[in-house]
């Protein structure tokens, strides 16, 4: 069996930051550290966490009142911002600084009068932070259906922003909709559907050309990683999303000569490795890195409430002039868990 490893794969930047968020504040503060939602969509990473200290809520009733709260990296709505400031939480922000500038658009357009569309999947965290960004109300587009059938009340002054993890398959065809619609339609200034998202489905296009079976590891509430799976399926190779490797079945294998790997912008390295461990002990599998893959350089820094805090109360490590967290301009770093042989190359 030959086994093909996606390049880029694996965490992206905001999942760095928003890990390291936690680790920093579990240094930096006294208190107990709450994290609000699943710091990113990944058990094994949440868990990990939590082992280190971070208590997990889903709602900011279970922080008490002055605690210090984490906002997750999907990003929460205004209602939730400011609930956290009226009962004096201590906030950190882990909003990935992507989801954050959608945001800024929304604000921008609503600002500019627009009425806004926000292309993506109900009940995602991310899209519920990015509707509750306004009092005025959203417009949710899941589907090409959807686009089909939205009302706008004035045509000529109509924008449409999306989730940063959509299949950008999908999403151009919804678009395409919208423009003959509304071909007054402002796009946003740059794509939302991030780097990431598009790098890993970009390499998923790549290894379906070579490859019989596609496995994704993700978590089945990681919006990336299902796009993973879709973009694979959609032009004709099967794939499966797993957690862990104890979820592969042998039936799938079954007349493979070729697997592709990849895993979702929440899942460390440690869990394509378990799984490549798996296919060479099973089938004796041949691992090579995707040639034509992309390397990443992407970083983004830590909060700044987050920064100052660090520079006048390091418990366990000092913040050095020049460290990329302080908002110079580092290169990824090597993923924070340690153990288990992670080496992303993200
Ligand atoms: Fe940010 Fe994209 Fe990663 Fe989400 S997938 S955390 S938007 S970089």
């Amino acid at each position: 069996m030959r086994v093909i490893l996606a390049r880029p794969r694996g965490f992206c930047a905001g999942v760095v930051r928003a890990i390291k968020v936690v680790e920093r504040s579990l240094d930096v503060f006294d208190g107990p550290v709450y994290v609000r939602h699943e710091i990113v969509h990944n058990r094994q990473v949440v868990e990990d966490l939590q082992a280190k200290g971070a208590i997990s809520v889903e709602d900011l009733d279970a922080v008490p009142d002055g605690a210090t709260v984490i906002f997750s990296a999907h990003g929460v709505s205004k209602a939730v911002a400011a609930e956290a400031k009226r009962r004096g939480l201590n906030t950190i922000d882990g909003t990935c600084p992507l989801v954050t500038k959608v945001h800024r658009q929304v604000h921008r357009l609503s600002g500019q009068g627009f009425e806004i569309l926000l292309i993506g999947h109900a009940g995602h965290p991310e899209v519920e932070g990015t509707m509750g960004q306004l009092a005025e109300k959203i417009e949710l587009i899941q589907s090409v259906e959807d686009a089909n059938r939205v009302e706008v009340a004035n045509p000529e002054r109509v924008a449409y922003v999306t989730q940063t993890t959509l299949s950008m398959d999908d999403t151009s065809k919804i678009i395409s909709v919208l423009l003959r619609r509304f071909p007054k339609l402002q796009p946003p200034p740059t794509d939302d559907i991030c780097y990431a998202t598009q790098n890993r489905q970009d390499a998923v296009r790549r290894i379906v050309k070579s490859a019989d079976l596609v496995i994704v590891i993700g978590a089945a509430n990681s919006s990336n990683s299902n796009r993973l799976v879709e973009v694979a399926a959609s032009r004709g190779v099967p794939a499966y999303r797993i957690d862990c490797a104890a979820e592969l079945q042998a039936e799938w294998f079954q007349g493979v000569g070729t697997v592709g790997i990849t895993a979702g912008a929440s899942a460390p390295e440690y869990l394509v490795q378990e799984v490549v461990s798996h296919l060479k002990e099973c089938y004796g599998a041949q691992v090579e890195s995707e040639l034509d893959g992309t390397d990443e350089d992407v970083h983004f820094p830590l909060p700044r409430e987050l920064v100052t805090v660090s520079r006048h109360r390091p418990r366990h490590g000092v913040l050095r002039e020049g460290d990329p967290d302080e908002g110079g301009h580092g290169r990824d770093r090597p993923p924070l868990r340690q153990g288990r042989g992670d080496a992303s190359d993200h």
